[in-house]
């Protein structure tokens, strides 16, 4: 099995809703993304994907998406108001968590034939979510870490729903 990882990054506005916690205000992240591809075997350049290839399909839609946007959820008054002002909006079915963030990238790049089977979001520089593809078989997973005296360690889990409709 051959792995490959890439970094991208973003900035991103979000404000969760059905919440109680700091996170109920607007307010903004500096995200890193780490996409994951997996092969069992190499291509005819013996690559798992290109990084240039992979880079221009996620970056892309990544730039014109989510960065510099504000993310929300389709119900969140806000919508309309951002809609009226002009602001670049990315509505979701789901509250922008770092974990719904990181399946809805994992999506398009499932999408667009690519290999992918983990999305991490970093969200600050020690937390983050996870969205990865379990073996055949398995339901898919959803896992934070956050990085407590320099050691990461699972905090929780739980199991994705079968289908994400993504709604922008
Ligand atoms: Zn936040």
């Amino acid at each position: 099995m051959y792995r490959v990882t890439k970094e991208l990054r973003f900035c991103y506005g979000h404000r969760l809703i059905d919440y109680s916690g700091p996170c109920v205000h607007p307010h903004g992240h500096n995200a890193r993304v780490v996409v994951e591809l997996t092969r069992e075997a190499l291509d005819r350049a013996d690559m798992v994907y290109d990084f240039a290839d992979l880079k221009q399909v996620l970056q892309s839609w990544i730039d014109s998406h989510l960065d510099h946007r504000m993310l929300l959820r389709h119900d969140d008054p806000l919508v309309a108001i951002f809609k009226e002002l002009g602001e670049p909006v990315y509505v979701m079915e789901r509250n922008p968590t770092a974990e719904a963030i990181a399946e809805e990238i994992f999506r398009y790049a499932q999408d667009q034939g690519l290999p992918v089977t983990a999305v991490q979001l970093w969200e600050t520089e020690t937390a983050s979510a996870t969205y990865r593809l379990e073996a055949e078989g398995k339901e898919n997973r959803y896992a934070v870490t956050k990085r407590h005296s320099g050691a990461l360690r699972a905090v929780d889990g739980g199991i994705a729903p079968k289908k994400n409709g993504r709604t922008s």
